[in-house]
């Protein structure tokens, strides 16, 4: 679904979509969408503004990605409004000027005369995956001693206390 600043200049626009796993691109981001990606919303052009097109709604998803620490999969569901805002691409040296003079981060840009639906929803999933990935809170990941899973395997190897106050004294005493 495009939304193009020509028909939103008339009048804003509605939508209730759903996306199945693969029509939305996460291959990149090593993320793998779990179930559809249904959202709803609309999209509106801002009056008094160089084209700022404001897009808000909610979406609900579940995604699977690596467990930081066991690389078994982790399963997130992502739920929850967004409200975004996007400007036109500006001429160049403009644009930096703009975004440094209001601090306004969350300001993000388009080219092309719109903006594609699912652009803007793979942005929002990207910006709600939590920054610790794991399976579950107290994942005990891969031993690094012998490369099991923790989780599964109770393999009871020690890691060798390494205590490098005394090795520099040692290596000092040589
Ligand atoms: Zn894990
Ligand atoms: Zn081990």
């Amino acid at each position: 679904m495009f939304f193009s600043v020509k028909e939103l200049e008339i009048k804003k626009a509605r939508f209730e979509a759903a996306f199945s796993p693969g029509e939305i691109d996460f291959s990149g981001d090593r993320l793998e969408q779990v179930t559809p990606l249904e959202a709803e919303g609309s999209a509106e052009l801002l009056p008094h503004t160089l084209g700022e097109i404001r897009i808000q709604g909610h979406l609900h998803v579940r995604m699977r990605c690596e467990c930081d620490r066991c690389l078994e999969a982790a399963e997130f569901p992502i739920e929850g409004n967004f409200d975004l805002f996007y400007r036109p691409e500006l001429r160049e040296g403009y644009e930096e000027e703009v975004a440094i003079d209001e601090g306004e981060s969350e300001i993000a840009f388009y080219a092309g005369g719109g903006i594609e639906l699912k652009d803007v929803l793979r942005e929002h999933v990207l910006l709600s995956m939590p920054m610790q990935r794991t399976c579950r809170e107290d994942c005990h990941g891969i031993c690094p001693i012998c490369g099991q899973n923790r989780n599964l395997v109770n393999c009871g190897c020690e890691p060798k206390p390494v205590d490098d106050r005394w090795a520099a004294l040692k290596n000092l005493a040589k």
